[in-house]
C-alpha cells in the first residue's frame, strides 16, 4: 500500500467513533472523491483552525471576524437570564428546543483538581463581569450531574458571596429529569421539562 494512503489510514483512525475497517473504508472514499471536494475539505479543515475565535463575552465559538457571537449581540435575548454550560454543545442542545430566549456562559470545563482542571482554567472572570454589569442576574446551571460540576456549582456560590452580589443574583439548577443523562444526549422534551422545573440552590 502506497505510504501515504497508510498514512491517511493512520490518521482518520485517531478520530474517535471511528473503527479500524472504517478508517480504511473513508480512506478510500477520499481517494476516489471528486478533486474539487477534496480541495475544499482539505481547506476547510485548516480554515477550522484559523477561522473560529471564541465570543469576549460568553466563550461561545465564532467567525474570527466578529467580538460577539450572535445571541450575546442580540437585543431581544435576556440578558439577565445566563444559562451556565460546560460546553457548546450542551448550548446548542438548549437551543434547539427552541424554547428560550436567554443568553448563555460557556466555562468550557468543570473544576476537577484530580484531571489537573482548576478554578483558574474555566471561564469565570467574564461571567462575574456580566453578573456585576447587571442590577439583577438569574444563573442557571445546566450542567451534567456529577462530582466535578458540585464542585462548580459550589464555586459559582461562594464567589458569589465574596463579591457581595448575593442579593442580586438567584442561582437555579435544572430539576432531576435528566438526572443520568449528559445534556448533550437528552430528548428537548426532558430538557425542557428540566428547565422548567429548575430549583433555587
Ligand atoms: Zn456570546
Amino acid at each position: 500500500m502506497p505510504e501515504i494512503l497508510k498514512k491517511l489510514i493512520n490518521i482518520i483512525s485517531l478520530l474517535p467513533w471511528i473503527w479500524d475497517k472504517s478508517a480504511t473504508k473513508l480512506a478510500f472514499f477520499l481517494l476516489n472523491a471528486n478533486s474539487n471536494y477534496i480541495t475544499n475539505f482539505a481547506k476547510t479543515l485548516v480554515d477550522l483552525k484559523q477561522n473560529i475565535w471564541k465570543c469576549e463575552d460568553c466563550n461561545s465559538l465564532l467567525d474570527s471576524w466578529k467580538d460577539k457571537c450572535e445571541i450575546c449581540s442580540n437585543k431581544e435575548r435576556k440578558h439577565d437570564i445566563i444559562c451556565i454550560v460546560e460546553e457548546y454543545l450542551d448550548m446548542l442542545s438548549i437551543e434547539q428546543t427552541w424554547y428560550y430566549n436567554w443568553t448563555y456562559h460557556i466555562l468550557g470545563w468543570a473544576i476537577s483538581p484530580i484531571n489537573w482542571v482548576f478554578v483558574w482554567d474555566l471561564n469565570f472572570p467574564t461571567l462575574f463581569k456580566r453578573i456585576e454589569n447587571n442590577s439583577h442576574t438569574e444563573l442557571i446551571l445546566a450542567t451534567n450531574p456529577n462530582i466535578e460540576w458540585e464542585a462548580t456549582a459550589m464555586y459559582i456560590k461562594e464567589e458569589i458571596e465574596k463579591r457581595w452580589l448575593k442579593n442580586k443574583v438567584i442561582i437555579t439548577r435544572l430539576s432531576k429529569w435528566i438526572s443520568a443523562w449528559y445534556i448533550e444526549y437528552a430528548d428537548n422534551i426532558s430538557l425542557i421539562n428540566s428547565i422548567k422545573d429548575r430549583k433555587e440552590i
